[in-house]
């Protein structure tokens, strides 16, 4: 239902529960964010709403979750609900009557927000609002953020500029918004009275469009080209979309002749934007294109030990953060989600902090996170490993030294991701999935019969589920 036709509804009859409900969840989702949102409300049911008091009843699947919102969201529940079903009365949330039972949970001292708060995503909703948590200070650097890390921090110390825009790429949860907002802050404290402006490319976009549908694009562009430093996040979501792609690279142009910065991030390379036009992205490459790629080991480790420095009365054993840097290799965000749960879990249930503990936490996140290993992750190792570029992963040459390794990552890509034979071919250059098909029985075979493959394939596995 789209919010006009559910306010023509609403203007001649009275909201019913149900409706509500769909709108609060909305409001919800907006108001806390997504993360936050699927986290600890998406669960929630509405189990009725009381025709003499009013009162709303939710249920949450366990006690956990059910306190946890009262504590965490009352507020922001009550609010919308009020907005929702004008004349409601109390919001109840419960556990459902078959949920687990509670235990050693304990409730007396009210859960203090800055300890363990859930990670909640505050979306930079108006022009150029900056995250505070996101500094150059709490960004932490290894190997594989450094470039864009010393990208960003020349760019925002504003000296003399080899490079504009700046390009930073690479896959969910890695750190790029963090390098932005903190590029935001540092600009502004080196050049009082500087115009930032943080915007995701969806915000550009909606923006961009209410100002035609508006017919006044030119305070738009006029306060976008009055930026000193602009920084687009998520440019991936423009692609395609050819109006606001238009618009974008005529500002980005401007922008870049009149010298100001600009900053661009993305799920993805430049060259691997599709729908982008060539000019933008020739542009693009007139800059510096940086990629943040996944984290290591010791990256994962250091990051863990940083934020814990932000919780002097936790203490945390060393296997445990060894455990979680470890098992949590998605993503920095997912660890980051894994610890603050575990954290969560410590402070309610007052229980040390050991790796059993840890385990118990995250059972259900483990064992999603066990196998999301990608091709290109397993083509990169393997490539790395044997020594060879990436491209002989798709490329026609039958010469050993290549046809091995890429019958290898064949072999890995179906043992270690859902991907199906046809798709597996697809990655592979484009090769049928029988080919697939003869390169898995190979390997398996030659595991068998020699004993240096299979021990290079083992610590290929290894590599790739650390
Ligand atoms: P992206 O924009 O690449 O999807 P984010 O910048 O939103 O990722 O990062 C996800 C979370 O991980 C953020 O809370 C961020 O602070 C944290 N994070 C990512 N990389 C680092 C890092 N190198 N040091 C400290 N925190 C990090
Ligand atoms: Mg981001």
């Amino acid at each position: 239902m789209s919010a006009r036709q559910f306010h023509v509804e609403t203007a001649t009859t009275p909201p019913t529960a149900e409706s509500a409900w769909t709108a609060v969840r909305d409001t919800l989702r907006k108001s806390c964010g997504q993360r936050s949102f699927d986290g600890w409300l998406r669960s929630l049911e509405l189990a009725g709403v009381d025709s003499e008091s009013g009162d709303v009843r939710l249920v949450a699947p366990s006690a956990f979750l059910a306190d946890w919102v009262q504590n965490h969201f009352a507020d922001q529940l009550a609010a919308a609900w009020r907005v929702a079903l004008p004349g409601c009365g109390e919001i109840l949330v419960e556990a459902r009557a078959d949920a687990p039972a509670r235990s050693t949970f304990s409730f007396e001292t009210p859960v203090v927000e800055a300890e363990v708060a859930p990670v909640v995503v505050i979306e930079p909703e108006r022009g150029s609002q900056l995250e505070d948590r996101f500094t150059f200070d709490s960004f932490v650097v290894g190997k594989a953020n450094e470039l864009a890390y010393n990208a960003a921090k020349t760019l925002a110390e504003g000296g003399r500029l080899g490079f504009n825009p700046l390009f930073l790429h690479g896959g969910v949860g890695l750190g790029k918004t963090h390098l932005m907002h903190a590029m935001g802050h540092e600009y502004r404290l080196r050049h009082p009275g500087a115009k930032v402006i943080y915007m995701t490319s969806e915000k550009f976009m909606y923006e961009f469009v209410a100002a035609m549908r508006a017919k006044d694009t030119h305070s738009f562009k006029a306060r976008l080209r009055a930026a000193d430093l602009l920084l687009i996040d998520d440019v991936q979501f423009i692609a395609g979309k050819d109006s606001t792609q238009e618009e974008f690279f005529h500002t980005m142009n401007e922008l870049i002749s009149a010298g100001r910065r600009l900053v661009i991030s993305a799920d993805r390379s430049p060259q691997d934007l599709e729908g982008i036009e060539s000019r933008i992205l020739s542009r693009l490459s007139w800059g510096l294109v940086a990629d943040v790629n996944a984290a290591d080991f010791e990256l994962r480790y250091n990051i863990i030990l940083k934020k814990l420095e932000q919780q002097p009365a936790v203490s945390v054993p060393n296997d445990v953060v060894m455990f979680l840097a470890k098992r949590l290799s998605s993503s920095i965000r997912e660890l980051e989600g894994a610890l603050t749960r575990v954290l969560a879990f410590a402070h309610l249930s007052k229980r040390p902090i050991d790796l059993e503990f840890t385990q118990e936490a995250l059972a259900d996140q483990l064992r999603a996170s066990q196998r999301r290993v990608t091709i290109d992750e397993i083509q990169r190792r393997v490539c790395d490993h044997y020594r060879i570029r990436q491209s002989e992963m798709g490329s026609a040459r039958r010469a050993r030294e290549v046809a091995r390794p890429r019958q290898i990552a064949m072999y890995l890509a179906k043992q270690l991701t859902q991907r199906s034979l046809p798709e597996i071919g697809r990655r592979f250059g484009g090769r049928d999935h029988t080919t697939v098909i003869h390169a898995v029985r190979r390997i398996e075979e030659l595991r068998a019969a020699d004993a240096e493959l299979d021990a290079d394939v083992r610590l290929l596995i290894r590599q790739l589920e650390a």
